[in-house]
């Protein structure tokens, strides 16, 4: 049995290893040294807590990437310790320089602040070299003429940027569907940014839920996201992306609403535990 779980281990990490190096082979990247070494070019305050790192190459290569994809960024911590995080590019494929936007993640209840996150807060200024991995992730833009809804909560905006800002550059006729909801304006990182490439869209519908601030008008609301009265194309194609139990309520909503469930893709900022019991949320 021992036997058997080892050749399973070993089959799997062949092709973890195969897998990796065909993505580094792709991106011309030596697999002794992943790490691309990136200068802050410009720090944007953008929401109370969130800013926005533009990122070029120090050796002037410009890592390609697709809209959607993440990069991970590492950090030397004052402990000693090294570590990397994931950070959605949230800017579109074809942009000169990479841009990642980062939430600073204050701890609560007794848990200890976010380390990167407070890290990068603290000490990435315009001329900080930061240690970036290529591009990865398959949570991608497709090229059909499919209406898109995007769906996000806090910083699950940063996917949506990248999306909106590419749409704008090459399919401003394809039909957009935007729904974010925030604690408040304070915190709505990146608005300024998606509405002005929003303006390029020729089909867009835009709503903004506020959970707690007051606001009301034709494209923002109080209180939690309900799409129970939202016009929602049947053959759209969905993305979502917030916090997990956010994102099962609204894949329920969805579903009932008559969304075919492979039409609904999602990103996880943390351990997909949702993929290992996805039927949770799908009412
Ligand atoms: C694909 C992907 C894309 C992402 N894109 C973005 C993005 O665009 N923007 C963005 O801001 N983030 C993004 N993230 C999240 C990001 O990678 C980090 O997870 C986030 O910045 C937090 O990292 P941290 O080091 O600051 O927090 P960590 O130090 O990893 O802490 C995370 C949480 O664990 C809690 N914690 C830590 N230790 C303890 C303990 N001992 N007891 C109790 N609680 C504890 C902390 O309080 C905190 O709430 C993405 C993640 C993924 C996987």
């Amino acid at each position: 049995m021992r036997a058997a779980w080892d050749e399973v281990y070993w089959l799997f990490g062949c092709s973890l290893i195969a897998e990796e190096a065909r993505l580094y082979a792709e991106a011309g990247t030596d697999p002794d040294h992943p790490w691309r070494p990136h200068r802050v070019v410009e720090r944007v305050e953008e929401a109370r807590d969130a800013i926005s790192l533009v990122l070029e190459p120090v050796d002037g290569h410009i890592l390609p990437h697709r809209t959607g994809q993440y990069v991970a960024v590492a950090v030397d911590l004052p402990d000693g310790t090294r570590q990397p995080r994931q950070y959605t590019i949230s800017s579109a494929s074809g942009s000169a320089a990479l841009r990642v936007t980062v939430k600073r993640v204050r701890g609560s209840d007794g848990a200890p602040d976010g380390q990167v996150s407070t890290w990068l807060h603290e000490n990435a200024h315009v001329g900080t070299v930061l240690d970036v991995s290529q591009p990865a992730g398959d949570l991608l833009l497709d090229d059909s003429d499919d209406a898109l809804v995007l769906i996000s909560a806090g910083i699950g905006i940063t996917p949506v940027a990248a999306i909106v800002d590419d749409l704008a550059q090459r399919r401003p006729d394809r039909p957009v569907h935007l729904f974010h909801v925030d604690r408040e304006p304070e915190t709505h990182a990146l608005v300024a940014d998606v509405r002005d490439r929003a303006q390029r869209l020729n089909d867009v519908r835009a709503l903004t839920w506020y959970s707690a601030s007051e606001a009301e008008g034709s494209a923002v609301r109080s209180g939690r996201m309900d799409l129970a009265d939202v016009e929602l194309p049947q053959t759209a194609r969905v993305f979502l992306c917030g916090p997990l139990p956010f994102m099962q309520a609204i894949r329920g909503a969805l579903v009932a609403r008559g969304i075919a469930p492979e039409r609904i893709e999602y990103e996880v900022f943390g351990p997909d535990r949702w993929a290992r019991q996805p039927k949770s949320g799908a009412a």
